[in-house]
């Protein structure tokens, strides 16, 4: 439906739907309404006071049992993730869900009712570009009861599931892209289902008292209970995903890589949402201003250069911060779009080298030593490198602390250092080196 994919879209007009919630049984009207560029998703409860609005948004996560509830203040909204499912995948950024109760109306539980509904107030494409997440590296959540979610990078949207019941009964496996007619077609209808174990301790809980046969599928050892025959041989793991795509619509970002599920749940999926978010976070995130001491604690520029031989493009240290100690101090190297690197690593997706950090590391390391023996007659080499770890990307526009510590020197000849960087206050990379001396 949403034709230009690089553009948001919020729905053409008001369109509503009536129906019963699920967990209160309550008779509800809810309403879809446009919404300007980077409103997001939000939910609008009609039947309160002043008609508090939620945003769908991790931030706002309340619970994760069985359904997905968001809340602001006291507030609350259950049972987000179907509606938020169908509009995501129809191609919805922006829309107003205003409801006259505190859950929209759960249909057949499955999000079909949703997509006739987005149908009825049709997509339309709106001003300003969409706003994607794109997978850079390979993240992962999982949980004690065998939940496992891991993102990969990929530059379309995908969902590969396994789903299985208790002593995996009903196994099922499906891999698909997530388009809005692949939704609409083989994901939008798959019903809700439960295994007949787990059913009691709900409605000895309350959280069922709209449930029924009319608006799940009950499985009973191998018996399939429902009030129309399956409309899918592999209707569970096809509702899986769509429960995926709902709770991961709370990110507020379109992501662009592949998801790999295995048994997930609600509380998963959720983690998984809240891990994006974070790393989203962390990317638009530029180190606070800060002013730069040089003089008795720290080196310019200039000073750097008078102690290491090192020049464009390979000095990689702007300024040293601070010594803490002789043997201890913090440098300072900002990255730019312009690093001569970034133009083959790699084109489009640039992203630092990590041997580059370790240079830098070497070179932090190198100032301490020189410091040390108070000459710069002799040239300190880089032996060996141990225990190297890249534990995040660094990218343009991102400034790292450079610490090095020197640890051990042996005699005049043998030093060793115990290094790290660091990006928006998380450590990107860290190694211990070890140098020799040698006269120039
Ligand atoms: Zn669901």
């Amino acid at each position: 439906m949403a034709s230009t994919p690089e553009l948001q879209h919020t729905v053409g007009k008001t369109a509503s739907l009536s129906g019963t919630s699920l967990h209160t049984g309550e008779k509800v009207t809810l309403k879809l309404h446009p919404a300007p560029v980077d409103h997001g998703i939000k939910f609008r409860r009609k039947d309160l006071q002043d008609e508090p609005t939620i945003d769908a948004k991790i931030e706002n996560l309340k619970m994760v049992e069985r359904a997905t509830t968001i809340g602001e203040g006291s507030i609350r909204v259950h049972t987000v993730e179907h509606v938020l499912a169908a509009l995501w995948a129809m191609g919805v950024d922006n829309a107003v869900v205003e409801m006259d109760a505190n859950e929209p109306p759960i249909g057949d539980g499955s999000a079909q009712a949703y997509v006739d509904l987005v149908r009825k107030a049709g997509v339309t494409a709106q001003e300003e570009p969409r706003k994607f997440f794109h997978v850079r590296e390979t993240m992962h959540v999982e949980s004690k009861t065998g939940a496992l979610l891991v993102l990969l990078p990929e530059d379309r949207f995908r969902i590969s599931c396994t789903q299985a019941g208790p002593n995996n009964r009903f196994a099922q496996f499906l891999s698909v892209e997530v388009t809005p007619a692949l939704f609409e077609r083989e994901i939008a209808p798959a019903r809700t289902f439960v295994f007949y174990e787990d059913v009691k301790p709900l409605m000895d809980k309350n959280l069922i008292k709209g449930g029924s046969l009319e608006n799940a599928i009950v499985v009973r050892g191998e018996a399939v209970l429902s009030k129309e025959p399956l409309r899918f041989s592999d209707e569970f793991v096809r509702h899986k995903i769509l429960d995926i795509i709902g709770d991961l619509a709370l990110v507020g970002r379109r992501i662009r890589g592949h998801v790999v599920a295995v048994k997930p749940g609600h509380a998963t999926n959720a983690q998984l949402a809240r891990s994006i978010t974070r790393e989203q976070t962390r990317r638009s995130a530029v180190a606070a201003p800060r002013t730069i001491p040089s003089g008795d604690g720290g080196l310019d520029t200039d000073q750097v250069m008078q102690i290491l031989p090192h020049r464009f493009p390979f000095l990689m240290v702007d300024r040293i911060l601070s010594f803490e100690t002789e043997t201890k101090c913090i440098g300072v190297k900002t990255v730019t779009i312009n690093e001569p690197f970034f133009q083959g690593h790699f084109p489009g997706h640039p992203v630092m080298p990590g041997v580059m950090q370790v240079e830098a590391m070497a070179q932090v390391a190198s100032i301490l030593l020189f410091k040390l023996a108070k000459t710069t007659s002799r040239i300190g080499y880089f032996m060996s490198a141990d225990e190297v770890k890249f534990r995040k990307p660094v990218l343009p526009g991102d400034t790292i602390f450079i610490h090095a510590e020197l640890t051990k020197s042996r005699g005049e000849r043998l030093a060793k250092a115990k290094c790290h960087c660091v990006v928006n206050d998380a450590i990107v990379s860290e190694a211990e080196l070890m140098f020799t001396f040698l006269d120039k």
